[in-house]
């Protein structure tokens, strides 16, 4: 029990060195008599700490536990992740093992929102509507909405669809009000209505560049929402976010700034609407019984009684949760109105005060999966 706390501290102590210290990358290998603990910075590896043997092991073996690895595994490389609270805040990090002849080395990456905005959480990049999103991203030309409310992570969504055409090789240009992030191998223009440089006008000029992609963020009024159906109908693969509660609020708001249905319909392709949602602590999250999701499907609700690698909540951050509404891809049939929101998560208060997070989008790491 001595020993285990002990390498509880020492593993504590790393990773609050390597957060304070802005080092995303901590390497743990076996070494003659002692384990040596890296840090990575600025593509180099450096020597910050040695364990002896007991603690290496036993630090290796809670990794590997709270990783939801097989610790009786050592002879086969391994892969996953893990949060932990650290210098005040709970971390996200992801954890591979490699078998080396001395024994099994181990990288912590230490996911910080502030270090790298684009790093996607691999269960999140793993979310089946997320990919399916990304596959409609894929399509030569059409129009794609990013909708929900502020603070749902929309902007996030834009830039992660945006970067993800540049590192194909895609000509993309990004017409913001204004420009809040950087995005390599994106064209980004800042458009100021004020001075006269609108949606409407840098559209020509845009499409003179010779994109396969453009992007608007946001749309928040009749001259985005032209430009985006435009642009769309000739021959771009557009994104847009606008603050809409779903594909319904999309069409009415179109049909406000007084977008032709018929137009909207030839070019929309697909609305990914978004929520964040309090992700349930991995660790102490059990199987709580089943609700009735939207549109009849039946999910399955979780609750977490907290435990200490999540203070007691039973939170540990939050968690985009998407729906997406889609034109029929093989039918043709178009994203019509009446094509509602039907199937969007739910929140079901439990009788004990508890919340059920009643999600029917099968997120991994949501609180609910799919029955
Ligand atoms: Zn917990």
């Amino acid at each position: 029990m001595t020993e285990r706390r002990g390498a509880v501290c020492a593993l504590g102590e790393v990773l609050e060195w390597a957060v304070v210290r802005n080092v995303p990358d901590v390497h743990v290998e076996p070494g003659e008599g002692a384990w040596q603990v890296q840090f990575r910075r600025n593509g180099r590896l450096c020597r910050v700490a040695a364990w002896d043997e007991q603690t290496g092991l036993e630090i290796v073996r809670r990794v590997k536990l709270l990783s939801r690895m097989d610790i009786a595994e050592k002879r086969v490389p391994q892969d996953g992740q893990l949060q932990l609270p650290v210098a005040g805040e709970v971390r996200h990090m992801r954890v591979a093992t490699l078998p080396t002849v001395r024994g099994e080395r181990l990288v912590i990456r230490i996911h910080d929102a502030r270090m790298d905005p684009d790093d996607m959480a691999a269960e999140e990049a793993d979310d089946p509507v997320w990919r399916r999103w990304l596959s409609w991203s894929e399509a030569p030309h059409g129009l794609l909405l990013i909708a929900g409310p502020t603070g749902s992570g929309k902007t996030t969504s834009l830039y992660r669809t945006t970067r993800r055409w540049a590192e194909k090789g895609y000509c993309v240009i990004s017409l913001e009000d204004p420009v809040e992030r950087h995005i390599p191998g994106v064209h980004q223009v800042d458009v100021m209505g004020k001075r006269g440089l609108t949606y409407r006008r840098l559209l020509p000029a845009s499409l003179r560049q010779d994109p396969n992609a453009l992007a608007i963020g946001e749309i928040r009024d009749d001259d985005a929402a032209w430009t985006a159906v435009q642009a769309a109908l000739a021959g771009c693969i557009v994104v847009a976010t606008l603050h809409a509660a779903g594909p319904g609020d999309v069409w009415r708001r179109f049909g406000h700034w007084g977008i032709c249905p018929g137009e909207l319909e030839n070019s929309l392709l697909a609305v990914l609407s978004q929520r964040l949602a309090p992700r349930l602590c991995p660790h102490c999250r059990r199987r709580k019984g089943a609700v009735r999701g939207g549109g009849g499907r039946v999910a399955l609700a979780w609750t977490a009684a907290g435990c200490d690698l999540c203070g007691g909540r039973g939170r540990s951050g939050v968690v985009p949760v998407y729906h997406l509404s889609e034109q029929g891809r093989e039918s043709g049939q178009a994203l019509l109105p009446d094509w509602e929101e039907s199937a969007w998560p739910k929140v079901v208060k439990g009788d004990l005060g508890e919340e059920w997070y009643g999600l029917d989008t099968a997120s991994p790491s949501a609180s609910v999966e799919e029955v």
